[in-house]
């Protein structure tokens, strides 16, 4: 039988009848749509025709004016369902989900957007140079409940439970509950815990293939939103979605394997048991970091996270198992030794953040470039190092003025994404917020 028809066998034999075919847009943002099984032969024969606009589109609604969207009528995208991530959806009898791959139907080619496709691009020049990157998703987000009083409010108030498990700080066990479901559906979730503010958790996930890693944090957000929404609860990754508590990072941990499958950034005998290819990596995303941050913390909130004391960085730096470091090197080597980017907010795109950061790294190492010396002892001190970009505004210029980056990461998708984005800015700059009305409207 034809592979489709084997999934389908498969699928009708443990009660499925509706497969879930998921894609990122440029934010994110699960874009999906149901088909019946009957149905599967002709989306995979044919893909499933999406208008562009969801690439184009703002989470209020508006389509902005990107180039191909808009201007050329909103044309179609097709997605076909990629069948080798199939996996029943634990919380949804009946469904089972899978990622799709997108075209563009005028061009046969990836859609210039499609953030699957710009990782595996990238990932395909490291293959030529023989590095396969290695990343381990380390993501907290805040889980809400229904003020009584209107809006959302934190599910839980605790404080000082930082790195806790149970009742006291989880009073439902939102924790154990994620864990059990999530396990069944193959994100590779290995431990959780509470975070440093009331309501913040923090799941990690296991390590492995960049575009493996990207496909499993991409599904791990879209659960973990589903499962709470299902609970009549808000679960954000937003990077600061309060005032009175800090911000969820996506901590990557990134090392790399060449073909052997040896992790290159391992060296005992060089300068901290790390490899010069390991330096250059972090070298490379030292350089690139102000671009970079257009990526990893890709909305006007994300800049709040950002600050002196925070377990965010502030500065562009590295340093030895410091976490006050932008880039810190955790302890452990041999087939363990790796960084852990700091810089990434939870609200970032898991493929845009890996593949930026492996773009950044992979220049390093092209350009052998060397890091200044690492961090020594506190962080936050702006003598030590430049500071990160304090605006979306400020990291977008630094991506356009980065052409090396942008080159690596297509023209195509860098134009589509600075328009996508800056949009957004001046939507932002138009708003007036609460803050303004309580600083100037009485006294001004
Ligand atoms: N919440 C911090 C951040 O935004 C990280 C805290 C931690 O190291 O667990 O990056
Ligand atoms: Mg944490
Ligand atoms: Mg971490």
């Amino acid at each position: 039988p034809q592979p489709v028809r084997r999934h389908m066998d498969r699928l009708a034999a443990e009660g499925i009848d509706v497969v879930r075919v998921t894609y990122p847009d440029l934010i994110g943002t699960d874009r999906a749509r149901d088909v019946l099984l009957d149905h599967l032969p002709s989306a995979c024969d044919h893909g499933l025709a999406f208008c562009r606009a969801v690439y184009h589109t703002s989470p209020q609604g508006d389509v902005v004016p990107v180039p191909g969207g808009l201007d050329a009528g909103l044309p179609d995208i097709c997605v076909r369902p990629d069948l080798d991530t199939l996996v029943p959806l634990p919380w949804e009898p009946g469904v089972a989900a899978c990622l799709g791959d997108v075209t563009d139907p005028a061009t046969g080619l990836p859609a210039p957007e499609s953030p699957r496709d710009l990782l595996r691009a990238v990932l395909d020049r490291c293959t030529e140079h023989g590095l396969r990157p290695v990343v381990g998703p380390e993501l907290e987000y805040f889980l809400c409940e229904p003020d009584p009083a209107g809006g959302w409010r934190r599910y839980s108030e605790a404080s000082g439970v930082v790195y806790t498990a149970g009742l006291r700080a989880d009073p439902d066990n939102h924790v154990l509950r994620m864990l059990r479901l999530l396990r069944d559906l193959n994100v590779g979730v290995i431990s959780g815990n509470h975070e440093f503010d009331g309501g913040q958790f923090e799941i990690n996930l296991t390590h492995s293939d960049a575009m493996d890693a990207a496909d499993r944090a991409f599904r791990f957000k879209s659960a973990i939103k589903e499962l709470a929404r299902k609970e009549g609860r808000l679960a954000t990754f937003m990077a600061k979605p309060f005032n009175d508590a800090g911000g969820s990072g996506f901590h990557l941990h990134l090392s790399c394997d060449n073909d052997e499958g040896h992790n290159v950034f391992d060296d005992p005998s060089a300068p901290h048991g790390l490899s010069a290819t390991a330096r250059h990596a972090a070298a490379g995303i030292l350089a690139h970091a102000p671009a970079l941050a257009a990526l990893a913390n890709p909305t006007v909130n994300s800049y709040k996270r950002f600050g002196p004391d925070t377990l965010a960085p502030w500065l562009i730096d590295w340093g030895l198992d410091n976490r006050s470091a932008m880039v810190r090197i955790p302890p452990e080597r041999g087939s363990g030794a790796r960084l852990e980017l700091r810089l990434g907010d939870a609200g970032a795109n898991p493929y845009l953040l890996i593949a930026g950061t492996v773009a950044a790294a992979l220049l390093g190492v092209q350009a052998g470039e060397e890091p200044p010396a690492p961090l020594e002892g506190y962080g936050y001190d702006t003598a030590k190092s430049a500071t990160l970009p304090t605006s979306l505004s400020a990291a977008l210029d630094a991506l356009e003025a980065d052409t090396a980056l942008a080159d690596v990461l297509g023209k195509d998708f860098t134009t589509s994404y600075l328009a996508y984005k800056r949009d957004e800015v001046a939507r932002f700059q138009r708003h007036v917020t609460d803050w303004e009305f309580t600083e100037y409207a009485y006294h001004l």
